[in-house]
């Protein structure tokens, strides 16, 4: 189908200073725009229908398979101002790629990543005026989904799906400066494994995560470490957020793909290590390396990748009978280096030397 879509303004625009108001203390994930983006997809007939509309709740008939199944995907991304009040993306191509590669993995329909492209870009021109100013690393959190829309019970790849497009004001991650963080290494829950679904962007593996990250909570830490599932030794990520490691002899040490999320984030910090003076490495990790080698200080730094935070610094792994300090206890200095780069380019203020900027207003 073309990406052309049909254009229905809202009828109920919030007023400037309500939006103003809401733009003040944004958070994460409370407050939306006034659009949305919108498309279906019907077995023989492929995409139609693509609309960007007023935000609207969705009606469904409980029958509807993404209930009963999971078969779910979404993306996360940010559109950012720039001090001239433009507003641009980050590697929304790599967003739409992505999508794609999860639609494969849940037997959901790919979807064109120029219709992905293309309504992530209509949608943001249409509500442009809820992207926050320029100057406190508030940005606008742009989120694509896919559901099977059927209403049928029986279990096989649903013959209808709907793609749809919401976006929410985001404020700084961290207000006061990135604060480091503990991750608790869950010695009986998984997230992922061979063959699994872990490599994809859906619902289904958050769903599985939320009794890990209540474990953590419950001891103190705030995200969780997951190892693979196979051996309980080899970490792999937190469940929102990849993870590198620094060494002393300048490695930027992260897993391997596989059967962890491909974060964006991740492939933008290994493409910058070199300018911070390390080696980009992707290899297996064992959580005992990770014990040793910070107990004899070889690695100094560990951190967190992923849009929401940008660098989230780790500062201890804690599991039952173990409690890893990392480096000095603080956020590490080449987390928070990578950390300014990644935002300057993002926000305009640092040469975009890799051509990862799309202007979209
Ligand atoms: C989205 C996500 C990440 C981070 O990916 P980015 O593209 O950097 O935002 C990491 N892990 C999981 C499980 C995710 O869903």
């Amino acid at each position: 189908m073309s990406t052309a879509f049909q254009i229905t303004p809202s009828n109920e625009i919030l007023p400037a200073p309500d939006r103003e108001k809401a733009l003040e203390n944004p958070g994460f994930g409370r407050y939306f725009t006034d659009h949305m983006v919108t498309a279906e997809w019907t077995e023989g007939t492929g995409w139609h229908s693509a609309q960007l509309r007023g935000l609207a709740p969705l009606q469904m008939h409980p029958a509807t398979a993404v209930f009963h199944y999971a078969q779910e995907i979404f993306e996360g991304l940010k559109a950012y101002r720039h001090s001239d009040g433009s507003v641009w993306l980050f590697r929304p191509e790599a967003n739409a790629a992505r999508f794609a590669r999860s639609a494969k993995r849940l037997a959901l329909p790919v979807l064109d990543e120029k219709l992905f492209l293309a309504g992530v870009e209509e949608l943001v021109r249409a509500d442009k005026d809820w992207v926050p100013a320029h100057g406190g690393e508030g940005s606008l959190y742009i989120r694509p989904f896919m559901f099977a829309s059927e209403a049928f019970l029986g279990v096989r790849a649903a013959a209808q799906a709907t793609f749809c497009i919401i976006a929410s004001p985001a404020g700084a991650y961290f207000p006061d400066g990135p604060t480091g963080i503990s991750l608790w290494v869950s010695r009986s829950l998984s997230r992922a494994a061979e063959g699994g679904t872990g490599a994809a962007k859906c619902g289904g593996n958050y769903a599985t995560g939320l009794a890990a990250q209540e474990e953590a909570r419950a001891n103190g830490c705030e995200q969780v470490l997951y190892l693979d599932a196979a051996e309980h030794e080899w970490i792999e990520e937190s469940g929102t957020m990849n993870i590198c490691l620094v060494t002393s002899d300048g490695e930027l040490l992260t897993p391997g793909l596989g059967t962890i999320l491909e974060g964006v984030t991740r492939d933008s910090i290994l493409a910058l290590a070199a300018e911070h003076g390390l080696r980009p490495v992707e290899r297996r990790i064992g959580l005992s390396e990770v014990q040793q080698r910070c107990e004899d200080g070889t690695i100094t730094e560990i951190f967190a990748t992923g849009t929401a935070a940008v660098i989230t610094p780790i500062i201890s792994i804690k599991s039952a009978g173990t409690d890893i300090t990392v480096g000095s206890g603080r956020p590490g200095k080449l987390a928070l280096e990578l950390r300014e780069h990644l935002l300057g380019i993002q926000y305009g203020t640092r040469p975009d030397s890799h051509g990862w900027m799309r202007r979209v207003a």
